[in-house]
């Protein structure tokens, strides 16, 4: 059998979400009030059951407060608003969020302006949303953060100055959510490298490839199992891969995978970020670090929007 070359390296992100939960206990300790975590769950669905109790573990090992709220599937938009407002005033929670999908009934957008901006650590708001596309975030949404924390990190591993690394570099993000494509765009474009969005009617069009074969740095946030190959990179790109999807094992059981095609993508790529265990644990972390900034703010202190110095460009666009 024809043995592949591996020239890749598999980036996990498990050392740096320890690192980041280590600097967020620290953090949290020296906070007179303390910092709390609220995620409002409406109705039952498994993955956002998953996240809830994943952050509710995290936070209690990092010093924070969590209150994994619940409301009824046919909770209405008052109910909602309701208990967004009650959290709001509440001295225990720093920092909240609303677990999607939501269910049908609720219009996704007012549920998002109901959350106050000074506790919407998602940045899901659109004065948080707007505050990142001019450059001077409030806060960092966790998946985007993850990313590109994983890149920097990756670019100071591989010998580069987080002042430069970017500068006009071909970065295409494949996926443009709010929570996740948009805002990696616009971190990118904040680190200086030319930014080029794909998505459905890209692939559609079947112009996918003319542009991922461009890109020094590929991130990719779909929700489809190995939509990217080794033959849509170029040599050497840096792949992360955002993508969760469970797939069958073929033994009757399920797994995680990401979008990326891992072992074709590792013959021809620099690095890809590994699923499970690549972005997944950082953007936990992260939320985390977020909800900790806005106890400092609460507390009248703590502006800095970037965790250990390393998301460095984002930083200096919030001045
Ligand atoms: P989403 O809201 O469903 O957005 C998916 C995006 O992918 C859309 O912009 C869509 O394009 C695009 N797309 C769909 N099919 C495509 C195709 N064949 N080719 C190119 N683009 C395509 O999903 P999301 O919330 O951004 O999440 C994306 C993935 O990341 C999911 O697997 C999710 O589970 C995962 N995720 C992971 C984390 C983490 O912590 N690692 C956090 C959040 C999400 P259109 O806009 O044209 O429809």
């Amino acid at each position: 059998m024809h043995a592949r070359e591996i020239s890749g390296v598999a980036l996990s992100g498990r050392r740096y979400a320890e690192e980041l939960l280590d600097a967020v206990r620290e953090r949290a300790s020296r906070l007179a009030v303390g910092a709390g975590i609220a995620t409002v769950m409406i109705g039952e669905d498994p993955a956002a059951k998953l996240y809830q109790r994943r952050i509710n573990e995290h936070a209690r090992e990092v010093g924070i407060a969590s209150r994994p709220v619940r409301l009824p599937a046919d909770a209405s938009f008052g109910e909602v608003v309701g208990k967004l407002a009650e959290l709001n005033v509440d001295p225990e929670i720093s920092g909240m969020l609303v677990l999607r999908p939501l269910p049908a009934h609720l219009p996704e957008a007012r549920v998002l302006r109901a959350i106050p901006p000074e506790k919407d650590v998602e940045a899901q708001h659109p004065e948080n949303a707007g505050l990142l596309a001019l450059g001077t975030p409030r806060f960092i949404p966790s998946t985007p953060a993850a990313s590109f924390l994983m890149l920097d990190r990756y670019m100071l591993d591989t010998g580069r100055s987080l002042e430069t690394a970017y500068d006009g570099i071909d970065l295409v993000v494949v996926g443009r959510s709010n929570n996740v494509g948009k805002p990696a765009a616009i971190l990118g474009l904040a680190r200086n490298a030319t930014v080029v969005s794909c998505h459905k009617h890209t692939t559609d069009a079947g112009r996918l490839r003319e542009h991922t074969t461009l890109a020094d740095v590929l991130v990719v946030a779909v929700g489809a199992p190995g939509l990217v190959t080794g033959d849509l990179l170029r040599p050497g790109a840096i792949v992360i891969d955002v993508g969760i999807n469970v797939v069958s094992d073929g033994e009757g059981g399920t797994r995680l995978v990401g979008d990326v095609d891992l072992e074709s993508c590792l013959e021809v790529a620099g690095a890809v970020s590994t699923v499970p265990g690549g972005v997944g644990p950082i953007t936990d972390a992260w939320l985390l670090h977020n909800s900790v900034l806005a106890a400092e703010r609460l507390e009248g202190h703590g502006a800095d929007t970037s965790a250990l110095g390393l998301v460095g460009a984002s930083s200096r666009a919030a001045g």
